[in-house]
């Protein structure tokens, strides 16, 4: 089967298991790969667009109801979609960071977090994570004072990852928050790996902005995300326009600069909105996948020489893995090199995992079945074993 143009059919999630740290969570569900289908065309959303024209504010299918849903399922005032994650990040950034005002982030913080202090022109201010590769509050208050000693001002803005991509660690946001709120710095919550995983409660955790990823963790089409937000900041972040044309007088009603008016206008919303009741459901049960991802990380562990890089016990799907005292060591004299390991998962149905790593390397073992984790357990001792790891 071919998509013409050179484009072949992909078939990964369906012919294996996919631990590929961030696919696990995006997955369409058959409800969101029906809604892509239907809205393929371009501006589909628009069929039934009316005053006041704004994307949040259409009826059928119901994006203004879903709005509102998103909203209070993160316990927040408001909420938009937009392109990604890091769409979010571009406008609180935009709006709160001048030229050369300091910006609060960690030593574990995601790329595109750098990179939208970057354009509103502010300088990248990390707390450091602690030994454990915990971003602690204490850690958190020791840089904001750094950072008004070096500046001459608190830092305008702090992007918190409340489980970071690099090892899949829960970071305290909660004791953060507060702690920034002290010196009246706004926060935004990056739930790029729980918004859709886990429930989150904007209001108890006390931050001013809730930021999701729709394609890694909402079983979402990319670019998809959400953007929520306190009523106090979303007054700010989600201003309404006030520029006027020169020569015709034109303005632009209730158009977001931020949002650039509208923002998500087919197949991500609608796959978005498809998959949302059972991205509801599904977060309810975050303690089977944290089972799974016990029972993997376990046997891992039983495999001699091989540690677990994250925190243990597992609190999030997303782990980092050391394989340099085992699966590394079979590198050195086996034919197939570094790649021996991706080919023998492969082989055995389990994929994801980056061909040649045997040294450092993550996995996410979220929306498994129990059945699929025994399966997964199996396949990493078997693969040891036939390899001449000790195991137990
Ligand atoms: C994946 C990721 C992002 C980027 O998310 P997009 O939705 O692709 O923009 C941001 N932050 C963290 C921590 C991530 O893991």
């Amino acid at each position: 089967m071919r998509c013409g143009a050179g484009i072949d059919a992909r078939m990964v999630d369906e012919l294996a298991i996919n631990i590929d740290p961030i696919q696990a969570g995006g997955r369409l569900t058959a409800d969101a790969m029906k809604a892509v289908i239907a809205y393929g065309d371009g501006y589909s959303v628009c069929d039934n667009c009316r005053k006041p024209n704004r994307l949040d504010y259409i009826t059928k299918p119901p994006i203004a109801e879903f709005h509102k849903d998103l909203a209070s399922w993160l316990n927040m005032d408001s909420a938009r979609v937009v392109p990604g994650a890091r769409r979010g990040f571009q406008a609180v950034a935009h709006t709160y960071v001048k030229k050369g005002d300091p910006v609060l982030l960690t030593s574990l913080s995601h790329y595109t977090e750098f990179l939208a202090i970057e354009e509103a022109g502010g300088t990248a201010c990390e707390i450091p994570a602690g030994d454990r590769h915990i971003v602690t509050a204490d850690a958190a208050a020791a840089t904001i004072e750094e950072v008004k000693k070096q500046h001459g001002r608190a830092p305008a803005l702090a992007f918190i990852d409340h489980v970071d991509y690099q090892y899949g660690n829960v970071h305290d946001v909660q004791v953060i928050a507060q702690v920034a709120h002290q010196y009246d710095i706004p926060v935004l919550y990056n739930g790029a790996y729980t918004v859709g995983i886990m429930p989150v409660d904007g209001k108890n955790l006390g931050v001013d902005f809730v930021v999701g990823s729709g394609h890694k963790s909402m079983a979402a089409p990319a670019p998809s995300g959400v953007l929520a937000a306190t009523a106090e900041r979303a007054k700010e972040v989600f201003r309404t326009t006030a520029i006027t044309g020169d020569k015709t007088g034109r303005q632009f009603g209730i158009k977001e600069p931020e949002m650039m008016g509208c923002t998500l206008m087919g197949v991500t919303l609608v796959g978005m909105m498809a998959s949302f009741p059972h991205v509801q459901e599904r977060v309810k049960h975050f303690d089977r996948e944290l089972e799974n991802a016990g029972i993997v990380a376990g046997a891992l562990r039983s495999i001699t020489g091989t540690t677990i890089l994250s925190e243990f016990p597992r609190k999030h799907t997303l782990t980092r893995v050391d394989t340099t005292a085992s699966f590394d060591t079979v590198a050195q004299t086996h034919k197939k090199r570094g790649f021996f390991l991706s080919t023998a998962l492969n082989e055995k149905g389990v994929t994801g995992i980056i061909p040649g790593a045997t040294r450092v390397w993550k996995y996410n073992t979220y929306g498994m079945t129990n059945a699929q984790a025994q399966y997964v357990v199996q396949v990493f001792v078997d693969i040891a074993q036939e390899n001449g790891l000790k195991t137990g």
